[in-house]
């Protein structure tokens, strides 16, 4: 059985800690390979190569940087297949959906090419007379990005492109339930020429990201997983004196209003809610549906649930996949039950469902869920598997008041044909991401990703230009070359421009 080694100063290694664990096929239920889990002293080889990367990377030039990413960019076309079979085969999301992140995640390394653009500082002429000032941003030093399974290769792609491009090393700490696409990112980057030491990965549970969490050489701190983990990697980080951002968790509401396109509402939110098994952090998980049309909505939102193909993720035929473990599954259809108890109506019931030939895959079919209430903890809670639950309310005020009073604040979308209602929407939504009429509104690398409230913990946003500002510190130099007059010289009082 393989079994996945670290990758430090450009090659793999086993490191000193004896501990192991299992990688999953969820298709098949069966431990197909291992991932070796990092102690404190493997995390501190990886920091000391990429602090020793960091006095040389730091330096290259702005086209060397570039020119390295544009290779990267194109190793990651020429790979695409390959990577996607990994994420299938270890995720368990579809091939298509697989190939869907590589894509996306490809996009932040075409945004990070730019980065002579991307740092281009500020100039003022003369601020004062005879002075000039100017700003410029430099790189940080180590950076670490610890990763959730859901998105094995986009979510750290979110991170090391601009981080490396903008001059800083990089150590990965990926989920290690899906090591597999970050060992071949790290072979990718050296056949691009990146020096070695620069991205390095280490894999690991709860020991690896507390050494990175406490490392004195780790400058900063990229963290994406479950709100109760980002709180708490986002206080330890910052009281060690890092930069952190920490995205947490989400319960994504999409409006239905009555003058929306109910089949078109329908068909996306079944999309969206059943895509990759539920696993995005941006997928919708409660719909609201505003006024007269929620039956007419429900009836079409459950004939297009039936519809839902589900098998094996390598299976081109497969619209979704499984859940990634056996505990995931489990607790799905544990969320089931108690909005059951709890009197809500499952529509379209999936906690049975079989897959002929994948008997001990970790399927759960799509469920739908109707006449949800705020108090259940169908709804309380990120279920984050393949379950829409639909509340009901009166009006845009109410729905707006029951997103708002929601502790999450990832993405939300709204369903209708008003620019009236949009716009009210979107102003008085308290969510980072928002869709009008798209129910995934992850914004383009160009832009940056971002939730509110426990969604989210720290100032900058991912990736587009606060990932530049993340990785990156400013210094503004004020400077004369003084021809030595009466007017230059020094005065005790604090200096005012003349
Ligand atoms: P997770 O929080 O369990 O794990 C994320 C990372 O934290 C992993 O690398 C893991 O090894 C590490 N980790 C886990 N437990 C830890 C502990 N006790 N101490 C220190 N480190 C620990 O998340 P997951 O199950 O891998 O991913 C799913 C979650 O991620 C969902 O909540 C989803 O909403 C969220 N997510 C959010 C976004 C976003 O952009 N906001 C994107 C993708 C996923």
């Amino acid at each position: 059985m393989h079994t996945y080694d670290h990758w430090i100063a450009g090659r793999h290694e086993t490191g000193r800690s004896a501990r192991t664990q299992d990688v999953f096929d969820p298709a098949e239920g069966v431990a197909a390979r291992q991932v070796r889990l990092a102690d404190e002293q493997d995390v501190d080889t990886a920091v000391a190569a990429a602090r020793e990367a960091f006095s040389s990377w730091s330096q290259a030039s702005l086209t060397t940087r570039s020119r390295v990413m544009f290779a990267f960019r194109e190793l990651l076309v020429r790979h695409e297949d390959e990577l996607a079979t990994v994420i299938s085969s270890e995720h368990g999301k579809t091939l298509d959906d697989a190939r869907g992140e590589v894509v996306r995640g490809r996009e932040v390394v075409e945004f990070a090419c730019g980065i002579p653009h991307l740092l281009k500082g500020e100039y003022n002429d003369q601020v004062s007379g005879g002075v000039d000032s100017h700003s410029f941003r430099q790189p940080l030093g180590v950076v670490a990005g610890i990763t959730p399974f859901n998105f094995p290769i986009m979510v750290p792609l979110w991170m090391h492109p601009v981080a490396i491009a903008c001059g800083n090393t990089f150590v990965l700490k990926p989920s290690e339930r899906v090591p597999g696409a970050s060992d071949l990112v790290a072979r990718l980057y050296q056949e691009a020429g990146l020096p070695d030491g620069v991205f390095n990965v280490v894999h690991g549970d709860k020991v690896a990201v507390d050494a990175l969490l406490d490392h004195e050489h780790v400058d900063a701190v990229s963290f994406v997983g479950s709100t109760p983990i980002a709180r708490y990697v986002h206080d330890r980080a910052i009281g060690n004196g890092k930069r952190v951002q920490a995205l947490g968790g989400a319960k994504n509401h999409a409006v239905v209003m009555p003058d929306a396109d109910l089949d078109f509402a329908a068909d996306h939110l079944v999309a969206s809610g059943y895509g990759s098994a539920g696993q995005r952090c941006m997928a919708i998980s409660a719909v609201v549906a505003v006024g007269p049309a929620a039956d007419a909505l429900v009836d079409k939102l459950r004939d297009r649930t039936l519809d839902v193909r589900v098998g094996p993720g390598l299976d081109p035929e497969a619209e979704m996949g499984p859940l990634v473990t056996a505990a995931a599954r489990d607790r799905v259809v544990s969320y089931v039950e108690q909005g059951e108890a709890a009197g809500a109506k499952v529509v379209v019931d999936g906690r049975d469902h079989t897959v002929p030939g994948h008997e001990n895959g970790f399927f759960v079919g799509p469920t739908l869920i109707d006449h949800v209430t705020t108090e259940m903890s169908v709804y309380t809670d990120e279920i984050f598997g393949p379950v829409l639950s639909v509340l009901r309310v009166d009006s845009l005020d109410e729905a707006l008041a029951l997103i708002n009073a929601n502790p999450y604040g990832n993405g939300t979308a709204v369903f209708t044909s008003s620019g009236e209602v949009a716009r009210r929407f979107q102003r008085d939504v308290q969510v980072g991401m928002i869709g009008i009429n798209v129910p995934i509104p992850v914004p383009m690398a160009y832009h940056s990703f971002g939730g509110w409230k426990d969604s989210m913990f720290g100032d900058h946003h991912v990736h587009g230009p606060e990932g530049v500002r993340f990785y990156t510190r400013a210094k503004v130099v004020t400077q004369r070359w003084p021809h030595v007059s009466e007017e230059s010289l020094a005065a005790l009082n604090f200096p005012t421009a003349r």
